[in-house]
């Protein structure tokens, strides 16, 4: 998520000039594509939607059936879900949950503005299974949000009830968003999602690609997680789209009237880049979609990159989202307790590129993010700190990235040593800053 910055970095790479330099780790190895990691105690849940897209409504009535494994101690009386729509617009809540079931039979649930209550009829003990179906309905903003509807495009990041993080023998739930930074999080889960969309849009979620299937006068995309992903989005409308492979991976570039040169070439090589630094990329697609997002230059989800058709963006602000594939995708973290985690990661990342593929673009970059950065050592706050986006972004962007930066360049080998041991250490799963500094001993 970028605005402000990408608006600077234009300007600032527009006027580029400096000097180059060999990047340390074009001498590394290639990636390790065998690790496997091994799945949490409880296993993943499962999630199973069965969802009608509604347009030019703009409604989604769906079905979701979650199947839950309990890892934690004996006794967990219920199931808490964040209700992400309405922690993206809590002034016009857009989530409705009409009915909940669990192993089949009705419960009331307790519904507060972001957060679903469900009861269990029986204590669950450790190791039991639970299978919770809801019934809900969102109401997509007519607004060129990342979760809205704009110029015939659906942007649907954050379209359904998620499973509260369980961590500590707790549910974590979330204030409503105030705009600024990434207001919620989840844990990895495997998804089956089943949508019925009309004919003659396109449809790009968090999964590989399924050819749609005709239903009536509609279209039925099944789209499958083949492994666990941090949560499901999807975009929907009339794209065109140029594609390429890298390492296994198709990198498609989805564009509604005219492609921009830059960003499927950026894609891809920040992807074979970051595969190479941080560990293999799992999954058989990526996506980056072009969509009439506005405040936000890019926004982050598993499989799927948003990029705003509204807003100026550089390759850098592409390179960014593809490295959240790694951190917040693939590691997750806690984004509203630490954000400085996934977006200094990833604009670090960023800069990464920048050394190896626009080497005079980097050396400006690096000094006026070290000048912007100097003498701010606060960017470890938790989001609810910040009232503005611009300071929030200048402090668990810029000054967070420059943290990295600091190490890398004091020590680059034992930073990214330490950075793909995370990555293949918490792959799946979800980071503290504490443990990061355990394992890259600050
Ligand atoms: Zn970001």
């Amino acid at each position: 998520m970028r605005r402000l910055l990408a608006i600077l970095l234009f300007f600032i790479l527009a006027l580029g000039a400096g000097y180059g330099g060999a990047a340390w780790w074009n001498s590394r190895p290639g990636p390790e594509l065998t690790r496997v990691p091994s799945p949490p105690p409880g296993g993943f849940p499962l999630y199973e939607i069965e969802a009608e897209l509604d347009l030019p409504k703009g409604i989604i009535t769906g079905t979701l059936t979650l199947s839950y494994r309990h890892a934690g101690p004996d006794g967990l009386s219920d199931l808490v879900f964040n209700l992400l729509p309405n922690i993206l617009h809590p002034a016009e809540p857009p989530l409705a949950v009409l009915s909940a079931r669990v192993g089949g039979n009705p419960v009331q649930p307790v519904t507060e503005l972001t957060v679903l209550r469900i009861p269990l009829p029986e204590p669950l003990a450790t190791g039991q299974r639970v299978r919770v179906r809801l019934d809900f309905q969102t109401r997509l903003p007519p607004l060129p949000a990342r979760l809205g509807y704009h110029q015939d495009v659906v942007m649907a990041g954050g379209w359904y009830p998620a499973l509260a993080p369980y961590r500590d023998g707790e549910w974590t739930v979330f204030d409503p968003g105030r705009g600024i930074g990434d207001p919620y999080y989840t844990e990895s889960a495997n998804y089956r999602v089943r949508l019925l969309a009309p004919r003659g849009v396109d449809v790009f979620g968090s999964a590989d690609e399924v050819p749609p299937r005709r239903s009536g006068d509609r279209q039925e995309w099944f789209m499958q997680s083949t492994e666990p992903i941090r949560e499901f989005a999807f975009t929907a409308g009339q794209f065109r789209t140029h594609s390429t492979k890298v390492e296994g991976v198709e990198v498609v570039y989805a564009y509604p009237r005219r492609p921009d040169d830059r960003v499927l070439d950026t894609a891809a090589r920040s992807l074979s880049m970051f595969q190479r630094l941080f560990g293999p990329y799992p999954y058989r697609r990526l996506v980056v979609a072009e969509v009439p997002l506005r405040g936000n230059v890019g926004m982050e989800y598993p499989l799927l990159v948003f990029m705003s058709s509204q807003e100026t963006f550089t390759p850098f602000t592409v390179a960014h989202e593809v490295a959240h594939q790694w951190w917040y995708g693939l590691v997750g973290s806690d984004q509203v307790g630490e954000p400085w985690v996934d977006e200094g990661l990833a604009n670090f990342a960023a800069l990464l590129f920048y050394e190896k593929y626009y080497p005079t673009q980097y050396n400006q970059l690096a000094v006026d993010f070290r000048q912007r950065s100097a003498g701010m050592n606060n960017f470890t706050s938790p989001l609810g700190v910040y009232s503005d986006e611009r300071t929030y972004r200048e402090r668990a962007y810029v000054a967070a990235a420059m943290s990295w930066h600091g190490k890398y360049q004091r020590d680059p080998a034992g930073l990214l040593d330490g950075l793909r041991e995370i990555a293949s250490r918490h792959r799946h799963g979800l980071i503290t800053s504490a443990e990061i500094e355990k394992i890259l001993e600050f």
